[in-house]
């Protein structure tokens, strides 16, 4: 801290990411990255558009939005696209929550979505989880200045059916609904066939996760062109030019390229099988996950100590000190060999 930052930043936590080692070579299964390059297409996008790089993007992002739009049935005034979904996020709280109106979420979710509230001054309550860590629907329907969800949910890997989202969505028709389905393409339902019938419905998606382009930072938001256009008013009172050239080139090339798409997270989620079933095999307790990633506890055993064994095994993890889930580790689906050693090393530690 510094007596010169504002009262704002002196008081906020901010949230810490997953470490990105450049000292030694570890297998990362920390922040749910893909395993695979993206699609070739990319490079040649890249390529080409580096040659306009003295002249600012398209700050409406029209291309990729119309590409989104196109592979999702929607019109391209029902897509908004940001530097990363974690900024499309920011947008959105900063869009639609006012601080005298409660916003609720899980207790267990992405870690964001807490800080994001108290930047910008927010009132909310989190929700707590049931014993099984599914998310008390009931709980989140109705009464509520917001709600964010993510679907599946994070780092559980638990996703809610589309019934489930619906009711949320529909309960609440006086408050914005965000769902962040940063992971849905690894199995679960989407909401995005709800947007037409719901004005208050937000879907939010990534680049980062299924298309293997976490270093480009591109995500996008779905829902009714007013939510689209207060995003929109948000992005143009801070900086309207943040989805770079590069990453609109790069982001419409790969969403063209389904074939590779499908192929990959065809073999994420036959991995994360495979993955599951060995670790359960061997005493692990493995959530369901329709996610990228698995949570997985040992009965007996401090999550510190699995998660510092694998750590000195050249293996890197997610854990959090929360309470409830501090024993818990979340693992990101690597390649099939990044899963055998998994399993080796932790065989070994327990
Ligand atoms: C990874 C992740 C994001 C952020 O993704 P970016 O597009 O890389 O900013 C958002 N929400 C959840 C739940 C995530 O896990």
């Amino acid at each position: 801290m510094n007596r010169f930052w504002s009262r704002r930043i002196q008081s906020i936590v901010p949230y810490t990411p997953g470490e990105q080692p450049k000292d030694r070579k570890f297998i990362k299964l920390n922040t749910n990255e893909c395993p695979e390059p993206p699609s070739a297409q990319v490079l040649e996008a890249v390529r080409a558009a580096a040659a306009e790089l003295p002249r600012y993007p398209d700050p409406e992002c029209g291309s990729l939005r119309a590409a989104i739009a196109g592979r999702e049935g929607l019109d391209v005034d029902q897509v908004f696209c940001g530097n990363g979904s974690d900024e499309v996020l920011a947008f959105a709280f900063q869009a639609f929550f006012d601080p005298d109106r409660e916003v609720v979420f899980p207790r267990i979710t992405y870690s964001f979505y807490p800080v994001y509230a108290s930047f910008f001054g927010l009132k909310y309550r989190e929700i707590p989880m049931n014993s099984d860590f599914s998310i008390p629907v009931e709980q989140l329907c109705g009464g509520n200045g917001g709600v964010v969800l993510a679907n599946p949910n994070a780092p559980t890997g638990i996703a809610l059916d589309l019934g489930q989202v619906e009711r949320i969505v529909a309960a609440n028709p006086e408050a914005v609904v965000i769902v962040d389905e940063a992971y849905v393409d690894f199995g679960a339902q989407s909401a995005v066939g709800l947007i037409g019938r719901y004005p208050n419905l937000l879907v939010v998606q990534t680049a980062s996760k299924s298309w293997a382009l976490a270093g480009l930072r591109v995500g996008w938001a779905m829902g009714d062109p007013g939510l689209i256009g207060g995003l929109r008013c948000v992005r143009d009172s801070i900086n309207s030019y943040t989805v770079d050239r590069l990453a609109q080139a790069a982001a419409t090339a790969a969403i063209g390229d389904e074939a590779w798409f499908q192929a990959v997270r065809a073999r994420v989620m036959e991995t994360r099988e495979r993955a599951a079933k060995r670790l359960k095999e061997i005493g692990f307790t493995v959530l369901p996950s329709q996610g990228n990633f698995l949570f997985v506890s040992r009965p007996g055993r401090p999550g510190r100590e699995l998660a510092e064994g694998l750590r000195q095994r050249g293996i890197l993890v997610r854990r959090w000190d929360q309470p409830g889930i501090e024993d818990w580790l979340r693992i990101s689906v690597g390649t099939g060999e990044d899963m055998d050693a998994l399993a080796a090393a932790l065989e070994e530690l327990v």
